[in-house]
């Protein structure tokens, strides 16, 4: 079942039970962690097949059966961190005691290597779209109920087409509806809402298909990735964000986390890099976030700038660098997180590197 483990991973592998009464079911996974959440626990109900997947370090346990008798649609998922269970709670369609819970399917009760498990889709629905500029857009797609799903700060998914007979797949970052939403506890059924912000590419392979999906339509949507964690921002003081175009889209949860939850954080700003004035994403968003909010500041810079424009010009740069990433306090503790497209990202981590950062002090988000 399993592949051969190394001992240092044995004592990790969870084991799972199962309970009934007459109505529901419950499936438990234990996983001995003591530091469960509910990120790392991604679980889909469909067609009576259960899928529950628990991340456990570098590892990922898959939970896989086809289930005995028929189950509603939507499942209840409880995590108790400290004691590291994950419960699926299930209803019975009929009130009938089980004598099995089902029939194994592929890699059932398996203990991998989190890379050495595939992605897996499911289909999601077309809520809504909306411009964000002329060639942005927020697309709002809902998770079908069975599925339980967290993206974490900083981690993008896959959406994947067929495009002329062929299945391609594009790495996508969600973002919150908007700004205003920020520090909000958002309503509980807002968990099975991913807004995803796409730039469409009139010659582009994937997006311009994407976009001709009409509302109440169908993509696949798999399991998140990423290799940030929210502890690199946890004991920071200041926080420089440096995005170029959709580069934006990681800094969206990673901003709302850093404001709302990370109480020593003095300073949040980001350097926005664009074409033009009307490339700049959610400008009005954040000109507001950083009137709300003292901690905040954004500078914008054009790489073509109409005539009229007064603000900064030009790319990337040492000097633009050296002059916005400045400490504001001897010797505080700083982070600079940097997206956008490669060779802006390539540059700007070596002009950073040129001007005496460190690489802990340097995420570079990817896929
Ligand atoms: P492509 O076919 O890849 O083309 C893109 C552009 O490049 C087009 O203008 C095309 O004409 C041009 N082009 C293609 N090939 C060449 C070539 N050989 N030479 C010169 N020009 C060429 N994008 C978002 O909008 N939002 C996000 O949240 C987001 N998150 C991402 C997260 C990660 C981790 C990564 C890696 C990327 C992310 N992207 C995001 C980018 C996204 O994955 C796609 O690359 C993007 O949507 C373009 O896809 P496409 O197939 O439509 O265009
Ligand atoms: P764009 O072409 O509109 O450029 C935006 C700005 O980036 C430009 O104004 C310029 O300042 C800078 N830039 C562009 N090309 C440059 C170059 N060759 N050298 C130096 N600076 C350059 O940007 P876009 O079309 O919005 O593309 C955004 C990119 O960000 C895409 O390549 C996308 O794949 C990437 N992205 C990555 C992630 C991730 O997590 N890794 C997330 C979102 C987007």
């Amino acid at each position: 079942k399993n592949k051969v483990l190394d001992n240092s991973c044995k004592e990790l592998v969870p084991s799972y039970d199962w309970f009934q009464t007459d109505g529901s079911l419950t499936v438990v996974i234990y996983t001995k962690q003591k530091d469960m959440n509910s990120e790392l626990v991604i679980a889909d109900l469909q067609e009576g097949k259960l899928r529950g997947e628990v991340i456990v370090k570098d590892y990922s346990y898959l939970l896989h059966v086809e289930l005995s008798y028929a189950v509603h649609e939507d499942m209840i998922v409880q995590v108790s961190e400290k004691v590291g269970k994950v419960e699926f709670i299930l209803k019975k369609k009929e009130a009938a005691s089980w004598k099995n819970l089902g029939q194994p399917l592929e890699s059932h009760d398996s203990f991998v290597k989190r890379s050495d498990r595939g992605l897996y889709y499911r289909r999601c629905r077309l809520l809504s779209k909306t411009d964000v500029t002329h060639d942005t857009r927020l697309f709002c797609l809902m998770l079908p109920p069975g599925t339980h799903l967290q993206v974490p700060v900083g981690h993008h998914l896959y959406l994947r087409q067929t495009i002329a007979g062929t299945e391609i797949v594009k790495p996508y970052t969600p973002v919150l509806s908007s700004f205003e939403s920020m520090g909000k506890n958002p309503p509980q059924n807002d968990k099975m809402h991913i807004f995803f912000m796409i730039k469409i590419y009139p010659s582009g392979l994937f997006t311009p298909v994407l976009d001709t999906l009409q509302i109440g339509e169908y993509i696949s949507v798999s399991n998140p990735e990423g290799n940030f964690m929210k502890l690199q921002v946890e004991d920071v003081e200041e926080l420089f964000l440096l995005a170029g175009g959709t580069g934006f889209t990681p800094m969206v949860k990673l901003l709302n986390y850093a404001l709302t939850s990370c109480n020593i954080l003095r300073t949040a700003k980001l350097m926005f890099f664009n074409k033009m004035e009307e490339d700049i994403l959610w400008r009005n968003q954040l000109e507001q976030l950083a009137l709300d909010d003292a901690r905040f500041d954004i500078q914008l810079v054009l790489s073509e700038p109409k005539e009229e424009w007064t603000g900064k010009q030009g790319k990337i740069s040492s000097s633009l660098l050296s002059q916005f990433v400045k400490r504001s306090t001897h010797g505080s503790k700083i982070l600079i997180c940097i997206c956008g497209p490669l060779p802006f990202m390539e540059q700007g981590v070596q002009f950073l590197q040129d001007l005496g950062h460190t690489s802990e002090e340097i995420h570079c988000f990817t896929a």
